[in-house]
């Protein structure tokens, strides 16, 4: 952190300062230039809240030079970390498919997508139990009987699953789950964020929030590692901007800047990032093309039919094309 001191200002003050980050455990580097004076901090600056210092009458503007996330900052962890989802590796070299419907609906439902999806190459398995609706009238999720009919799909298949956690009072529910979704909506649920991490080492799928930046996504991924559990997958799932034609704007470009600034591994989901089935294909293929570790789509056996974001719900058929396109795209950009 460097701190620029206003011209003119009080040398009391600038001792008082300097006094200050002493007692934080911050050593202050003091340099006189021609126009104005700096102060570099040595030491831990992580506790310390910038805009405290900013707000003191000597200070122009404090300036960080490290991010203030450290578990998740590949600056402290050089190498790709590959996340083991009960035997799937995502992350590392290592790419992976999570499919299936956006909720679970059916015992029938969700054991055909499994079969289906599995036989085309998905390496897990998707669908809610607890769904995030915008209306309070629309279809909740099966809640506790949808975890179980995820669990007979994965006795069936092998497939692991990946489910939404909304609360934590569920948690009990959730032994077989293989990998947590935490979803856009609760992105910055802090307390979810934090009770998910102490409470469990399984993988957490963690989705970016709608008009998240990607510090803050990776300072939500970061409440989840301090607190215990240093399983984090990245999803980017599109953001809401000015452009209503889409569903979402994916922001595909986070790809390879998520890849510099950290070492977690990042899926996209290209269902709920554009909100239509044609444009599913194409993007999924986008996106491994630029580096990602893996995808997560909406595969539903009936879509007009669907309890939840049918429209954008690719058919076994589509995803199966899909599948064999990202495979031929993978086998390019992984070498
Ligand atoms: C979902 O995966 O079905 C979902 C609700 O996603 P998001 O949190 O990204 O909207
Ligand atoms: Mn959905």
């Amino acid at each position: 952190m460097i701190i620029l001191i206003k011209k003119g200002a009080d040398e009391a003050q600038v001792e008082n300062l300097k006094a200050l980050l002493r007692s934080r455990n911050i050593e202050p580097h003091v340099s006189h230039g021609s126009l104005q004076t700096l102060i570099g901090c040595v030491g831990d600056v992580a506790h310390l809240d910038p805009s405290l210092i900013e707000a003191l009458d000597v200070v122009e503007s404090v300036q960080r030079i490290q991010e203030p996330y450290k578990a998740a900052n590949r600056k402290f962890h050089p190498e790709d970390t590959a996340i083991d989802c009960s035997g799937v590796k995502i992350g590392a070299g290592h790419f992976g498919v999570i499919a299936g419907p956006c909720s679970v609906e059916s015992e029938e439902q969700i054991v055909g997508i499994a079969k289906s999806v599995k036989a085309s190459g998905a390496s897990m398995l998707r669908g809610g139990a607890f769904k995030p609706r915008t209306s309070p009238y629309a279809f909740q999720g099966l809640g506790a009987e949808g975890l179980r009919m995820l669990s007979v799909a994965k006795r069936e298949t092998g497939l692991p699953i990946v489910t939404e956690l909304m609360d934590f009072k569920d948690i009990e529910l959730f032994n077989d789950v293989d990998v947590i979704q935490i979803g856009a909506r609760n992105m910055q649920n802090f307390n979810l964020l934090k009770e998910v991490g102490s409470y469990t080492k399984k993988p957490v799928l963690l989705k970016r929030g709608m008009s998240a930046t990607i510090q803050e996504l990776l300072m939500s991924a970061e409440y989840i590692m301090a607190s215990g559990n240093p399983n984090v997958i990245l999803c980017e799932r599109g953001i809401r901007t000015f452009e209503t034609s889409l569903r979402n704007t994916l922001d595909l470009g986070v790809v390879p800047l998520l890849h510099r600034l950290s070492h977690l591994p990042v899926v996209v989901d290209p269902s709920h990032a554009t909100g239509y089935a044609y444009m599913v294909d194409p993007v999924a293929v986008a996106a491994t093309a630029i580096g990602a570790d893996g995808l997560i789509i909406e595969v539903h056996n009936d879509p007009p039919h669907a309890r939840c974001d049918g429209v954008q719900s690719q058919t076994p058929e589509m995803f199966a094309k899909t599948m064999a396109r990202v495979c031929k795209v993978r086998e390019i950009v992984s070498v």
